[in-house]
């Protein structure tokens, strides 16, 4: 008797799920309880730094604000 020797080939590559990675733009974080929006998009800050930068932004725009209402340019 001779028995032919199956080899299982049940070998299959186990399906990672491709989870995204995400690291921090700004200190180079991977672990961080919440993302947040930064200037190279959606969840590319990590938490602290995405505070930082949207209270930065914030602070941008205010001046811009305030500087085109005061500033009124005269027609020529
Ligand atoms: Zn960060």
């Amino acid at each position: 008797m001779t028995r032919s020797r199956k080899r299982s080939k049940d070998s299959k590559p186990k399906q990672i799920r491709a989870t995204p990675k995400r690291v921090c733009a700004s200190c180079h974080t991977r672990k961080s309880p919440k993302w947040r929006r930064g200037p190279d998009g959606e969840k590319t800050l990590c938490l602290h730094c995405g505070d930082h930068w949207e209270k930065l932004e914030r602070h941008k725009k205010g001046a811009e604000a305030e500087g085109s209402s005061t500033n009124i340019k005269a027609p020529e």
